[in-house]
């Protein structure tokens, strides 16, 4: 997927990964790909990323691609903005979006569009990925929009 999308201000911190257990994840969003763990030895799906699984205790469970497809599993519309950069952005709307083909992993994420917009649990998304290519620290972020 090549779209971007611009939903967030500049100035706000990069995301922290001081350990690199998430590496894959972030290198994989600056190239518009959506990568989770599995287990090689017994098939779990797990994110954010974990040094051994969860399930087996195996080490190193690979990263694996996935497609950013899901649906909304809880939702907040925020008014109180988390970072002085938010100040004059809110509201805006954070999701918690289920993967189902990603074994049921959730992440969180912004929903684009009108803030004001009907939220509707269980409705589908599509991951599109934010760009911060000009700051301090590049990152790239996944949001995700209605399908
Ligand atoms: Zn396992």
């Amino acid at each position: 997927m090549t779209e971007t999308a611009h939903y967030l201000p500049a100035g706000l911190p990069a995301p922290l990964d001081e350990e690199r257990v998430n590496a894959p994840y972030w290198q994989g969003l600056t190239q518009g790909v959506l990568r989770v763990q599995r287990c090689a030895a017994c098939g779990t799906w797990q994110f954010g990323g974990e040094w051994l699984c969860h399930h087996c205790h195996a080490f190193d469970p690979p990263w694996v691609e996935v497609a950013p497809r899901g649906r909304i599993f809880s939702w907040e519309r925020v008014w109180h903005p988390v970072h002085p950069a938010l100040k004059e952005r809110g509201p805006y709307l954070a999701v918690l979006v289920e993967l189902p083909e990603a074994g049921g992993l959730r992440m969180l994420g912004n929903l684009l569009g009108d803030a004001m917009q009907e939220v509707t649990i269980g409705a589908e998304v599509e991951g599109v990925f934010e760009h911060h290519a000009a700051a301090e620290v590049p990152y790239s972020l996944l949001q995700w929009r209605r399908t």
